[in-house]
């Protein structure tokens, strides 16, 4: 897989409304796939049964699993009912579940090995950014004991693997909130243990919407040879600055989610003004009145089969009837648009080192 790269959120198996033919066409190399959901539903023994989690969804290309930290973390945000942490792991409930689960360090490698991921990923206690710092020293002593445990079980499975069969990387997530000390014992710790790549972990947004400064100081902590995921950064402005940062892998969810909602990533001037502040992209809300009559195609420099075959026009009157296709068309478009401003960000990526 070329890097800088964006994989796309199929938490589910299914990136909403596209199967995995259509993202083959979109120039999508990679996805993100959740542990947790997987676990729940099919199940990761049903999962192992069937070959892994490619072949179950018939898609060809890279399968990164996240470890559900972040979900976990999210949940017992909301209620301590959904999520607590212990020395053991994470349990949780998923909405709709009868039962809590627990989530152990090792079990998480294991699914992930069921699962048949390429790019998996240790288990990592989340935190807010705004927590205190005893929560942040207690985040980051967690995640390198987790992570220790999770390569324990990584190396004995990838030694039990039949011969032939590809080894699986393992990434484990820094973590730390706002202190660059936390960061850096992180980040220290968890080098030494050695893993294939590393995670950006915890907010990576401040208030203003602009990247907090951990975002930077990550990457100058780990050293540039080895691969560094910004996990759940999305906004093209901000991959643009995390690859030039040194960033290779993104995933987030909003432009799948911002094209079933009907905003569409359109390019500027087939990208001429890439940069971090620049100008090189607009929204289009596709239900506006203004493009009742609108001939011409989303994006003029898009070869996807919304903006080849179809008018604004005809696209604005699909959401508007409210038809599936509407939202179809609108996240191919979106993955289409994140990939061809992937494929500029690897012809730019020399000039970033210069
Ligand atoms: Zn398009």
């Amino acid at each position: 897989m070329r890097l800088p790269a964006f994989l796309p959120d199929a938490t589910k198996a299914v990136v909403r409304t596209l199967d995995s033919m259509d993202l083959e066409r979109a120039g999508v190399e990679g996805i993100v796939v959740n542990v947790l959901h997987l676990s729940s539903k099919p199940g990761a023994s049903v999962l192992r049964k069937l070959g892994g989690i490619g072949r179950f969804m018939g898609w060809r290309g890279v399968v990164a699993c996240d470890s559900g930290g972040y979900q976990i973390y999210s949940l017992a945000s909301r209620s301590r009912k959904l999520g607590t942490v212990s020395e053991r792991g994470l349990r949780y409930r998923l909405p709709g579940d009868t039962s809590s689960e627990l989530l152990t360090p090792e079990k998480c490698i294991e699914k992930q090995f069921q699962m048949r991921a390429d790019i998996m990923f240790c288990l990592d206690y989340c935190t807010h950014p705004n927590a205190p710092t005893e929560v942040q020293r207690e985040s980051v002593a967690r995640t390198v004991e987790w992570a220790k445990r999770c390569k324990q079980v990584f190396a004995r499975r990838v030694e039990a693997l039949p011969s032939g069969d590809v080894r699986p990387l393992l990434f484990a997530v820094v973590q730390g909130g706002a202190d660059p000390d936390l960061r850096r014992r992180c980040a220290e710790e968890l080098l030494e243990i050695g893993f294939d790549g590393y995670g950006y972990g915890g907010w990576p947004v401040s208030s203003n919407g602009t990247l907090v400064e951990a975002v930077a100081y990550v990457r100058e902590l780990i050293p540039a040879s080895l691969p560094l995921h910004a996990l759940g950064i999305g906004k093209p402005e901000s991959i643009v600055r995390c690859a030039e940062l040194g960033y290779g892998l993104f995933d987030c969810t909003l432009p799948t989610r911002d094209g079933r909602r009907g905003t569409a990533y359109v390019s500027v001037d087939g990208f001429a003004g890439i940069s971090p502040g620049g100008s090189f992209y607009e929204l289009v809300r596709i239900r506006d009145d203004r493009y009742r009559r609108d001939e011409s195609p989303l994006d003029d420099g898009c070869d996807c089969p919304a903006c080849r075959g179809y008018s604004r026009a005809y696209l604005r009157h699909l959401f508007d009837s409210g038809d599936p296709t509407g939202q179809r068309l609108a996240t191919l478009h979106n993955l289409r648009f994140y990939a061809r401003l992937v494929a500029q960000l690897q012809a730019r990526t020399g000039s970033f080192e210069d």
